[in-house]
């Protein structure tokens, strides 16, 4: 759990006092003495930071026969993105061509490559492209979770026959599902559809995070459809992508094709949600894709419900939408 300190319980007594007390403390014991210390029942991936860094994690490069690093880097970072991933296919930079680009870009990049010929997967973080035992979706999956970088299975729609059934089959070696894909959507596919499909894997007690990109090719897409917001300390001085993909990894970010959240936080049982000042609705989603609550505009609070076994947060802008990441029951 980010952000606050719960310590187990450890005898009878504790699960007594706790309903004695309320259902928002929890009676811990620290040697001799007992002491309440606040209890959510949702593990919340967010701190209390309104520093955010806006990134796209998904990029092909002249690599791949698309746009050379030192003309895409600078049109990302004059778009106002603080960090680039490049995945080219089945090919990754190593520390000696990441080093050449990242003079050039003129933003923080993100080592990585996209796996596969047929079910297309990411690994963010990785200098060298992990050896796969077979073509399967899960075995691939597995392979990459064990090389360490974050593991994101790509563009469902692209796979009608298959891609859902490949995704529940990895969904364990998976950190996250892309529910939007600028791309697909300019070539025609229904990129709603992932929404459904991701709230799906949710309630089947999957544990996914959603990541929106642009899988920038420059021939087919123009930067800025969709883009993660990964969530920084605001003190931190040392921006690293190894720092970007431990917060990716943890779930501190939030996936977007225009909104913004500024701050999310889960106080006992209130969830509090600040967006940009455009967004016109907020939205709490639970198991089955079911609205719990919804409020008009930028600022919304909410009392928890019990024993959901998730909820997440929608901002809506028109057409556009941020979706944070899901909150797990504990
Ligand atoms: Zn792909
Ligand atoms: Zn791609």
């Amino acid at each position: 759990m980010i952000g606050q300190q719960r310590l187990p319980d450890r005898n009878p007594a504790a699960h007594a006092a706790n309903i004695v007390f309320s259902s928002m403390t929890r009676i811990a014991q620290n040697g001799c003495s007992l002491m309440l210390v606040p209890m959510s029942t949702y593990e919340n991936p967010y701190s209390a930071s309104t520093r955010w860094l806006r990134g796209n994690l998904h990029a092909h490069t002249c690599c791949s026969g698309f746009m050379d690093i030192a003309e895409s880097g600078p049109m990302f970072a004059s778009l106002g993105y603080d960090f680039l991933a490049v995945t080219d296919h089945n090919q990754a930079p190593d520390e000696q061509q990441w080093r050449k680009w990242q003079q050039q870009a003129g933003l923080l990049l993100v080592p990585g490559e996209e796996n596969g010929t047929d079910g297309h997967m990411l690994e963010v973080g990785v200098h060298e492209v992990t050896p796969t035992p077979s073509e399967g979706f899960a075995e691939r999956a597995a392979a990459l979770r064990g090389g360490g970088g974050f593991v994101m299975a790509c563009h469902p729609q692209e796979y009608p026959e298959n891609g859902a059934e490949n995704i529940f089959s990895a969904a364990a070696d998976l950190h996250a599902v892309e529910v939007f894909n600028g791309m697909r959507e300019a070539i025609g596919c229904d990129e709603t559809a992932n929404i459904p499909l991701w709230d799906e894997l949710l309630t089947a007690g999957k544990r996914l995070w959603a990541c929106a990109n642009d899988d920038f090719h420059f021939a087919l897409i123009t930067p800025g459809h969709g883009w993660v917001c990964v969530q920084v300390p605001e003190d931190e001085d040392e921006i690293t992508w190894q720092l970007v993909v431990a917060k990716l990894k943890a779930g501190a970010f939030f996936a977007s094709t225009y909104p913004r959240f500024e701050q999310i936080t889960l106080d006992q049982d209130t969830l509090h949600v600040t967006a940009g000042r455009h967004v016109k609705l907020l939205r709490v989603i639970g198991p089955g894709g079911r609205t719990l609550h919804q409020q008009e505009g930028p600022k919304l609070e909410w009392q928890t419900e019990p024993n959901l076994s998730y909820f997440r947060i929608e901002a809506h802008t028109g057409v556009k939408r941020a979706w944070s990441q899901p909150f797990y029951a504990s």
